[in-house]
């Protein structure tokens, strides 16, 4: 089952708006990890949170920046 809509179309180095603001006052996140679960960090404060995709998709409200152009870096790069 893969409900993936075109306007929930996020990629890796995006700011994300979520429907909830963090505490510290804003609701712009980056995403810095995709895979099962999604690692994004609030542009507010840098603290970042793990979330699991089908959680993001709901907490998700727009796209607000697109980072396509780091979309296809080597694969190669040490991401752990
Ligand atoms: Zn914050």
């Amino acid at each position: 089952m893969d409900h993936t809509s075109n306007q929930n179309d996020y990629g890796m180095n995006d700011i994300v708006e979520l429907k909830k603001a963090h505490p510290c006052g804003s609701n712009r996140w980056q995403i810095i990890r995709l895979g099962m679960d999604i690692r994004i960090k609030c542009t507010g404060c840098q603290a970042s949170i793990l979330l699991p995709r089908a959680k993001f998709n709901k907490r998700l409200k727009k796209v607000l920046i697109k980072s396509t152009e780091k979309n296809e870096t080597n694969k190669s790069s040490p991401s752990s």
